[in-house]
């Protein structure tokens, strides 16, 4: 028998989350909106943590191609996800591009491909190093780029935020994932997310 799902043991969740707010020192009868938490919370995980599931897992069809041409790149696409060290959101855009070889990719299957590996607790690092894996894997571009930014909940809520980022406090946390020869992507990307935050 294979293992269950991440996050979909929803009765597993509810009686931990249960736990949870009883450790913290909260009482569900003193404050009748603790009541459905545990359910509540139990459902919201099973639906993002839904990248986990194999069924819901991104069917990337691919289109022959030539091999020559330009890159293809879409951006500003959103993403929402949960910090694996804090299992708060960290949420912002992506930039994907990659130069195509002898593979298309369908248009769509960015997208698909950026919420499929959001929808887990994650590094915002993984995320763009999953995608461009997953890329290289499907359509053997000539080469790939990932550039991703995101506000983090976690440090944003602490207050720590300035810390971490040092002289630009403002500027929301990017990474990037590169493999692309050609560094047009790469100067689009910056160019295309540098401008205002997430
Ligand atoms: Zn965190």
């Amino acid at each position: 028998m294979s293992a269950p799902v991440p996050g979909s043991d929803t009765a597993a969740v509810q009686k931990a989350v249960a736990e949870l707010i009883r450790a913290l020192g909260l009482d569900a009868a003193s404050e009748p909106e603790l009541g459905e938490t545990p359910a509540r919370v139990a459902d919201l995980y099973r639906e993002i943590f839904g990248g986990f599931d194999p069924a819901q897992s991104p069917d990337v069809a691919t289109f022959p191609h030539d091999g020559q041409g330009d890159i293809v790149l879409v951006r500003d696409i959103p993403f929402h996800s949960l910090c694996v060290h804090h299992f708060v959101p960290f949420f912002g855009r992506a930039l994907i591009a990659y130069l195509p070889g002898d593979e298309l990719l369908g248009i769509s299957a960015m997208a698909r491909l950026l919420d499929t590996y959001a929808r887990r607790p994650q590094l915002q690092e993984r995320i763009g190093q999953q995608i461009a894996d997953h890329i290289e894997r499907v359509a053997k571009p000539r080469g790939v780029a990932v550039i991703l930014e995101a506000r983090h909940l976690c440090m944003e809520m602490r207050g720590i935020r300035r810390v971490r980022h040092g002289r630009d406090p403002d500027r929301a946390r990017r990474t990037r994932r590169s493999s692309l020869g050609a560094d047009a992507a790469v100067r689009a990307g910056a160019g295309a997310l540098g401008s205002q935050p997430p």
